[in-house]
C-alpha cells in the first residue's frame, strides 16, 4: 500500500501493539540509537511532538519528543534542562511521582488522527529516564512537557489517551473513534504520513 517507501508507518487505534506492555531496553546499543533516530524522523514526518516505539509497531520502552517552550510560564527544572535539548530520546522513561494537583488539557495522538479530547492528568511529574548517552536523569517537569511525557509513557504500558477520558468525553468521541478503528482494520492499522 505504501510502495515500500515508509519504513515505519504509524500504527493506529485498534492495533493490538498499542495495548501491549513494552519491553525495557537493557543496553543502549547502536540499534537503539538508530531506532531513536528513525523515530524522530517519523515524528516530524507525521507532524507530532512525541512518539513512543509501540506506535511504530516496536514494543520497546523508547520515546522521542520535541516539545516547544510555552510562553509566559515559569519553567520547571525539567523544562530548564530539557527544552533546549529537543529532539530528545528517553530510554525506559517512568513517572516517579506527581504533584501540583490534576489538570485538564486537550490531547491528540498520532495513533488517533483527527480526534482530540480533554484528558485529566497530574499537572507536574517527576520523570526518570536514561539518555542515549547512558545518563540517568530524574527531574520534575511541568506544563506541556509533563503532559507529553505522561502521554508517551502511557503508550509504553499499552494505554492510549482515549482510554483515560471521562464518560462525557468518551461518549463525544465514541463514534469517530469507532470509525477510525473500522477504517484501520481495512489497512492493517497503518497510517500514511501527512506529507
Ligand atoms: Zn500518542
Amino acid at each position: 500500500m505504501f510502495g515500500g517507501k515508509i519504513r515505519h508507518p504509524v500504527h493506529t487505534s485498534g492495533d493490538p501493539v498499542l495495548g501491549r506492555e513494552a519491553e525495557p531496553i537493557l543496553a543502549i546499543t547502536p540499534d537503539v540509537v538508530a531506532l531513536a533516530r528513525d523515530m524522530v524522523e517519523v515524528m516530524y514526518r507525521y507532524d507530532g511532538i512525541g512518539l513512543a516505539a509501540p506506535q511504530i509497531g516496536i514494543s520497546r520502552q523508547l520515546v522521542v519528543i520535541d516539545v516547544p517552550a510555552e510562553k509566559d510560564t515559569v519553567l520547571s527544572p525539567g523544562e530548564e534542562l530539557l527544552l533546549h535539548q529537543m529532539p530528545l530520546a528517553l530510554v525506559n522513561p517512568r513517572i516517579v511521582s506527581s504533584a501540583g494537583g490534576m489538570a485538564s488539557r486537550e490531547e491528540g495522538c498520532l495513533s488517533v488522527p483527527g480526534i482530540y479530547a480533554q484528558v485529566v492528568r497530574p499537572q507536574r511529574v517527576v520523570v526518570h529516564f536514561t539518555t542515549l548517552a547512558n545518563q540517568e536523569i530524574e527531574i520534575e517537569c511541568d506544563h506541556l512537557l509533563a503532559r507529553c511525557l505522561q502521554h508517551e509513557i502511557d503508550h509504553l504500558h499499552g494505554i492510549v489517551f482515549t482510554d483515560r477520558l471521562d464518560s462525557a468525553e468518551a461518549e463525544r468521541i465514541a463514534r469517530p473513534l469507532a470509525e477510525l478503528r473500522e477504517k484501520g482494520r481495512r489497512r492493517n492499522f497503518l497510517r500514511e504520513p501527512k506529507k
